[in-house]
């Protein structure tokens, strides 16, 4: 046998896994299609209990080193008007501090300290086998690798989830496809803050001194032509929506366009193949828990696997573990992309009450320990 555990995929979840699992003394190979992650310049937003998952990897101190404390939500209407504000400081604590922070040093914290020949990058996975000892993958350059146990982290277009032969559950639907994602001056934010108007919705938040993130989508359909679609949507948004769509434009290679897929798959595992991350459970990243469930996910079936020698006890304890807590924050987005759709006067009057109360049942549950 080659190796104990292969990991396809080297994002966010790949690399927590691999952390974890070498932290419990397992030995594990990642396999990365790419050389370098697409989404590296882009900022992301982790709420309190993807800082927990952080800490219990050991990564406490990198996460106030390098993050940007997120304080306080707010949720505004298009004309800028606040509907309501969260006090994240306060719900949260100071352990729990949510953070934003630049992806490229969220992976990079997560690898440091694995050794280098762990991640091989540059050649995906390409098919899968498996009997009742050993799961073999084939890479695309030819070379095959043998493991007691594969885990796909490969993502929302999983190639290990098509292996698994789970019929239509395996694959993703489509949410919405004018989506994406920039970096720019900060043009005068001081929180995480929203601007939305039915489906038409723009979040910017402050990353580090200078920048701000930015995340815009529209309800139109669109193949990722984003100049028009943008600018169009926006046009009547508070000037600082306009300043960031504005520097956004101007530099459209910086453009992410990111559509929003959803993978609902009863099914996390078959054999020796088990998925993780996105891969099992990619949602709208309405609660921004897309991470927090990735690094989650690792911190539990590395647990488990450490605990018995049984592995294909340890997924199902896995499985049941994790589950709920994802079927949560789905039902949680679910029920927020409802409120987002109502009309605009209805909608400024149920979410300053509505609001308040699903950010708490949502994120409440998840200050309990994964
Ligand atoms: C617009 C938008 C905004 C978001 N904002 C947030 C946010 O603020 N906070 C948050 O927590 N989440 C957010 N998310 C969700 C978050 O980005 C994902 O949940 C997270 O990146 C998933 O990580 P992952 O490692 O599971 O998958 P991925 O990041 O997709 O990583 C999968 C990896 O597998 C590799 N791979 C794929 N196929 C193969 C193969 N065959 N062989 C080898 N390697 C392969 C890929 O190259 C990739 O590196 C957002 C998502 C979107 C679309």
């Amino acid at each position: 046998m080659d190796h104990r555990v292969i990991i396809v995929g080297a994002g966010i979840t790949g690399t927590a896994m691999a952390r974890a699992l070498s932290a419990k003394g397992i030995d594990a190979v990642v396999v990365e299609k790419r050389t370098v992650a697409a989404d590296d310049g882009l900022a992301i937003n982790l709420p309190g209990n993807a800082i927990a998952a952080l800490d219990r990897l050991g990564l406490a101190e990198d996460v106030t080193r390098l993050g940007m404390p997120v304080r306080r939500r707010e949720y505004r209407t298009a004309s800028g008007r606040l509907l309501f504000q969260v006090d994240e400081d306060a719900f949260w604590g100071e352990s729990m501090r949510p953070h934003a922070m630049l992806r490229g040093d969220l992976l990079r914290m997560l690898g440091s300290g694995l050794e280098e020949t762990s991640i091989l990058r540059g050649s995906g996975i390409a098919r899968l086998e498996q009997d009742q000892r050993t799961v073999t993958a084939t890479l695309e350059n030819g070379h095959t690798l043998n493991a007691e146990l594969l885990i796909g982290a490969d993502g929302v277009h999983s190639l290990t989830r098509e292996a698994m032969g789970l019929g239509e559950q395996r694959k993703p639907s489509l949410i919405g496809s004018a989506s994406w994602r920039f970096m720019v001056p900060n043009p005068g934010v001081d929180c995480w803050t929203v601007f939305a108007s039915g489906g038409t919705v723009i979040l910017l938040m402050p990353v580090n001194q200078g920048q701000a993130y930015g995340w815009a989508m529209t309800e139109q359909p669109s193949n990722g032509d984003a100049p028009a679609v943008l600018e169009n949507a926006f046009a009547n948004f508070p000037s600082v929506v306009r300043q960031a769509i504005g520097a956004a434009l101007a530099e459209p290679s910086r453009l992410y366009h990111s559509p929003l897929l959803d993978v609902r798959t009863g099914d996390w595992s078959r054999g020796r193949i088990v998925l993780a991350g996105d891969s099992a459970h990619a949602m709208a990243p309405v609660w921004a828990q897309g991470a927090a469930l990735g690094l989650e996910d690792a911190l539990v079936l590395a647990q488990e696997l450490s605990d018995t020698s049984d592995w294909i006890e340890a997924i199902n304890k896995y499985e049941a573990r994790r589950k709920p807590r994802a079927a949560h924050v789905q039902a949680a987005t679910d029920g927020m992309s409802r409120a987002a759709k109502l009309p605009q006067w209805l909608r400024s009057l149920v979410l300053p009450i509505v609001g308040p109360k699903r950010y708490a049942s949502t994120y409440e549950p998840l200050k309990n320990r994964a």
